[in-house]
Formats: structure tokens, sequence, C-alpha cells
């Protein structure tokens, strides 16, 4: 079945042709590890994992690159201020690398609670400053560079395509730049390749031009190209970067390899939280830490955000949480009674299921389709079949239907039967057995077993 996929560079979808048949090579920009994730960030890495999935499910063999930026970028986009990673190190006393490595330690346990399978190679930028200093250089022997006392910079007026990914004229961005303007720069949107440190930076490397360290853009194109090859099938990223992140390397990446080296852009949405941006000032930039422990399974979330697909905004509510969480579980419910039951179904039967949801994946990723198929799947009388297939469609999907059995159905406990367990707690806190166990009879009696646990009781149905 062909795999149709949006790219924003031709914006349509187009039938994927990789460049080396049955095999996917894709680079996704990683996290920038001063900070913990927020949920908006890792809903860009469900995505990631959501196509690698995809790929594989269509049989490609995948190697999936995501960086990791562990040297600061700066503050604003036009390459002043304050490194993100020094400003986090001035605060908490650390050195960059203990920052990092304690950041990038943590995005790596937010991405295995969510299921998203670690990517095949995730390199550092600091162990690429070479390959970096390299395309720099070439970049400037070609004249498509220039050095200033501040650093080297890439001139955009030497790449006639630049804008086409966003859709930005040059012509639009010399006056009124939304970009300070840095007085070294030719040209508002020319951007750095390579900085000059002062002496007081914390994370400066040597290079033909003194001590420096180099832009935040230089680092995809150096790493896409020494892991992936001059040309990759598929780069992936958030939409905010479809401006200037992703317009930049696709300037300096073919200035400087003279010629295409991405042949499918694809961007994820934002996610939003009660309808607006995610911001500290707000307090709202959730994290995976903060589901858990308001007594969500990070696959809940992953559910969530399933639910939407990535080309559209997905706006995080509690409400929607509980939503979420609700569904997976009537969802494991039914998963388990279909896995207990020895019935067969007609396999024609599950193909035509099967079809739809692969129909559903290969157009651009439409899992909330796919979400909408596995449930009228299992309204099919109770089998063991339903749920093999149910299984087989989790390799997309990654929500632990293998571990369903685990998941109790959330049952909703009548109040008379709350009253008497509250009653038997009470009891048993006196040490009353005999009253305890005449109310443990009584709930019984009414449909419901009762369990002591190290917190209490636990209420099930009988
Ligand atoms: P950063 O670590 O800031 O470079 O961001 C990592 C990834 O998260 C990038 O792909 C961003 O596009 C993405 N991202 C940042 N904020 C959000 C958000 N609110 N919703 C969805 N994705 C986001
Ligand atoms: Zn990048």
């Amino acid at each position: 079945m062909k795999l149709r996929v949006y790219n924003t560079l031709t914006r349509q979808k187009e039938e994927l042709v990789t460049v080396k048949p049955n095999q996917v090579s894709m680079y996704s920009c990683g996290p920038t590890v001063y900070k913990y994730a927020h949920i908006g960030n890792l809903r860009a890495y469900v995505f990631m994992d959501e196509l690698r999935r995809v790929l594989e499910y269509n049989g490609y063999k995948v190697k999936s690159v995501m960086n990791i930026t562990d040297v600061g970028h700066l503050v604003s986009d036009g390459d002043d201020g304050e490194d993100k990673m020094s400003k986090s190190a001035h605060e908490t006393g650390k050195t960059p690398l203990e920052i990092a490595a304690f950041y990038t330690d943590q995005f790596m346990k937010d991405i295995d609670a969510l299921n998203i399978k670690r990517p095949t190679v995730c390199p550092k930028a600091t162990d690429n400053i070479g390959p970096m200093i390299k395309v720099v250089e070439d970049l400037l022997e070609k004249g498509y560079a220039y050095e200033t006392e501040d650093g080297i910079y890439f001139s955009v007026e030497k790449f006639p395509n630049y804008g086409k990914l966003s859709g930005i004229r040059l012509e639009d961005q010399r006056h009124g730049a939304r970009v300070e303007v840095n007085s070294f720069k030719r040209h508002p949107i020319d951007f750095a390749l390579w900085k000059t440190a002062s002496p007081n930076h914390l994370q400066q490397w040597a290079s033909p031009w003194g001590m420096g360290f180099p832009g935040w853009h230089i680092e995809c194109t150096a790493m896409s190209e020494k892991y992936l090859g001059k040309v990759f099938d598929i780069h992936t990223g958030g939409v905010d970067h479809i401006p200037i992140h992703h317009e930049n390397e696709i300037a300096q990446a073919e200035c400087w390899l003279g010629q295409k080296a991405v042949n499918y852009w694809m961007h994820s949405e934002f996610m939003l939280i009660d309808g607006g941006k995610m911001s500290k000032s707000l307090g709202n930039t959730y994290t995976v830490t903060d589901l858990v422990n308001a007594g969500y399974d990070p696959v809940m979330f992953r559910y969530f955000c399933l639910n939407v697909q990535y080309r559209q905004k997905i706006n995080f509510t509690w409400e929607g949480m509980e939503a979420a969480k609700n569904a997976y579980n009537k969802l494991a419910a039914q998963l388990v009674a279909h896995k207990n039951s020895p019935a067969t179904t007609d396999p024609a039967i599950l193909k035509e299921y099967d079809t739809k949801f692969e129909e559903a994946i290969n157009d651009d990723l439409n899992l909330p389709l796919a979400i909408g198929v596995l449930w009228t799947l299992l309204k099919l009388p109770k089998s063991k079949d339903v749920y093999q297939l149910a299984l087989k469609w989790d390799k997309v999907f990654a929500l632990n239907f293998d571990k369903v059995k685990e998941v109790k159905e959330q049952i909703v406990v009548p109040q008379e039967v709350a009253d008497l367990a509250e009653q038997r707690l009470a009891a048993r806190k006196e040490k009353n057995w005999a009253l305890s166990d005449t109310l443990r009879n009584q709930i019984a009696e009414l449909g419901y077993l009762i369990k002591d646990t190290a917190n209490g009781y636990e209420i099930t149905k009988k």
C-alpha cells in the first residue's frame, strides 16, 4: 500500500519515494537540554515516533537520527543575547556539560515512558564541532558566508531560493524585520554559522577564526550529513522551526552540497494549554512527571496525542486528559475481554478492518482515524483474533496492548457500597473483626469484593 505524507516544501501530500529502496533515513531536530521537556515538546517526539512506526509497519528499515543540542543556542532569533545553556549554568552553578547530561538523561526517561523508540543515533552537538567547522569553512570558501569580528555569517542573498519552505520573501524581510538588526550582518536575516566567543563565554572551541562556538542551524546540517549522507528522505520538527531554523538549514546545506539535501519536510503542529500558549509565567508548562503525579500513566498521554492528527493543533486540558484516561481504560477492558475469549473471527472480516487501518495510517498518519477503526473493531463479538489484530496495530499505536491485563477497568462504586467500605475501615481500625466480616459480606451481597491494601482498601466487581 502506498504511503502518502504531507511535504511542507511542496505544500501537498505526496507518495513517499525513498532514496534507497525499502530504507528510510530520517532526521529530527532534537531537544536543547537545559531544562525539562514539556508535554508540547513531547508531542513533537510522539509524532517523530509515530512516523517511524508507520514506516516500519510498511516494511521500511528506518535509520533515525535526533541531535542533542548541548551547545546553548541564543535566546533571540537575532543571534544575540545570552545563550540558554550558559544562562542555566550561571543560575545553577553547574557546568554546561553537567546540565546537558542531567537533562539528556531526563529526556530519555520521558521518551521511554511514552514508548517513543530511541532514535538509531542521538549525536551530541559538542561531539560534532569538527564537522560543523568544516561546513563553515566550505561555505566561506564557496563565497556563501562572510567573516566579521562577531563571527561567520551566512549571506541569505547568495541563495536565490531562500524562503522556499515558509514562503517568506527576502525583500519583505529587509524593512521592519521581526528579527533585531545586528550591525555585523549584511542582511537582517543573515544568520550566524559561527560566533566569536568572549573570554568568559562558557562553551567555546578553537577554530580557524579564533575561539568561538557554532550557530544552532549548522548543527543539524553537519550532523545529518555525517550520519545520513548528502541526501536523505525525511526531516521532521515542530512548525516553529519552519520559518527560521529549517529555512536556514536548507540554505546552508544546499549551498554547501550543491544539491537538495532533504526530500520530505514534515512538521508537527503545536500543543496549546487551555487554548493558549504554554508559558513559564503562566505556570502551565507541564512535564511527564506532572502527569504521573496527577495520576496518569504516560501511555494515556500518548493516547491523548494520537487522537489529533499531527498537523492539527492539539489543546491540552486536564479535563481532556481525564477523558483520555477513561477512554484508555475502556479500551483496555475491551481488549482484555477479547483476549480472554476462546472464540474466533472470520479472517475476511478482520482483513476488511486491517485494510481500513492501513489506509488511515498511510494517509499522512491519520492516527485519529486509525483509533476510530480500532474502536469499531472492538465492537465485533468477543474473539481472541480481534485481540491479535489489535496487538498487531499496536506496533504503530504503542499503547501497551500487550500489557492490558494489568489495566483495571474503572468501576463506579455505588454510594451504598462506598459507605459500607468506610464503615468497615473504621471497624478494622477498632479491631472489631466481627463487624468487619459482616460488612464484607454485605458488600459481597451487593456484588462487590473488598480487598485490604496498604493504603486502605480496593473495591472490585465480583
Ligand atoms: P526545543 O527543545 O525548544 O528546541 O524544542 C523541541 C521540539 O519541541 C521542537 O521540535 C519544537 O518545535 C517542539 N515544540 C516546542 N514547543 C512546542 C509546543 N508548545 N507544542 C508542540 N511542539 C513544541
Ligand atoms: Zn534542527
